[in-house]
């Protein structure tokens, strides 16, 4: 289906963007242009557009990007990244917060610090969006956001927008079996009252943990691996002599060796490469297939 330019720009003005590059929102820092890219600022701007781009279904949702690596032939279709306007944070109940699906963890974990609310600590060192948690159910440190989560309100491509109460949705190890073409717009989350001296200590001690085992200020996605029952990816990875692999410019963190890195002037391509190197090294040495934590969007170059 053909998506006509004219009419898109007219009724989204700034809110559309056609041929944007999206190395910027991956922290990858790769990737080629999304065909059409949409910032909505409210839900009834997104209903809107979804009316507007009706039968249309190439679409993906982006977070902060922390999790997915972009394809060097970008998007052939309508990538969608919420505005601010979805970062905001309301304690609506005494023990319930609603947060909107843009914030990033940093600020939920920060804000429930402040306000003497534990359960958040974790969140300090994920450097995703809540959406991109929700979907990925994201943790660390033995904790995860299904623990602290009550429900979500999404809207789906078609439009019908629907809530779901946790126990509707089954969340697994870095993953969901929410449906495929939804978009988290907020959730409700669990405010239990603590102690603020502990809240921030904890925070500290995680993120010290954090800086003393993996890599920072580098273009990663952090794990690319999900760990296999009973194992650890990184252990798997090092223990098949793949740290020193590289392709062009993508290569393997010395620090934690399940993160992958663009060293600067690497390809997706690259990347792409140095995961299924890795992939068939650790198969032939411990005949254990690693499943991507890594989300890949988009096509290859086109020009190959
Ligand atoms: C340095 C570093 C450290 C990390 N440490 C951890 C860690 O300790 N634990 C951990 O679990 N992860 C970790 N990660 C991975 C990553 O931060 C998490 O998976 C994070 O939750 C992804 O959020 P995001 O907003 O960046 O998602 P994105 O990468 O933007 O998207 C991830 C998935 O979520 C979907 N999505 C995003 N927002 C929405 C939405 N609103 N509605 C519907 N779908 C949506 C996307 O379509 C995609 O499928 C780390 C990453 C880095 C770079």
């Amino acid at each position: 289906m053909k998506l006509e330019k004219n009419k898109l720009l007219d009724k989204f003005g700034k809110n559309i963007i056609f041929k944007e590059n999206l190395s910027k929102y991956s922290w990858f820092n790769l990737g080629g242009a999304a065909e059409i890219f949409f910032k909505p600022d409210s839900t009834k701007q997104l209903t809107d557009f979804l009316k507007t781009i009706k039968n249309f279904h190439k679409i993906i949702c982006l977070g902060a990007g922390s999790n997915t690596l972009i394809r060097d032939g970008g998007f052939s279709g309508v990538v969608i990244k919420l505005s601010p306007k979805f970062s905001y944070i309301n304690r609506i109940e005494k023990n319930v917060l609603e947060v909107g699906a843009g914030t990033l963890d940093k600020t939920l974990s920060k804000f429930a610090a402040d306000n003497s609310i534990i359960n958040f600590e974790f969140l300090s060192c994920i450097p995703g969006s809540i959406g991109g948690a929700i979907i990925m159910n994201s943790g660390c440190y033995g904790e995860e956001i299904s623990n602290i989560l009550i429900s979500i309100k999404t809207i789906d491509f078609n439009c019908n927008l629907k809530e779901f109460k946790k126990d509707q949705i089954k969340f697994d190890y870095r993953g969901t079996n929410l449906p495929k073409d939804l978009i988290i717009l907020s959730a409700k989350l669990h405010a239990k009252t603590g102690d603020k001296r502990l809240i921030n200590e904890k925070i500290k001690n995680f993120i010290e943990n954090k800086k003393n085992s993996q890599p920072s200020q580098i273009k990663t996605c952090g794990s690319t691996f999900k760990n296999p029952k009973n194992k650890k990816a990184w252990e798997l990875i090092k223990d098949s002599n793949c740290n020193l692999l590289s392709f062009g410019k993508a290569s393997i963190s010395k620090k934690h060796c399940n993160f992958f890195v663009n060293e600067g002037g690497a390809s997706s391509e690259d990347i792409e490469k140095l995961i299924e190197s890795v992939r068939q090294k650790v198969f032939e040495k411990h005949n254990v297939n690693l499943e991507l934590e890594l989300k890949i969007i988009g096509e290859t170059n086109k020009n190959d």
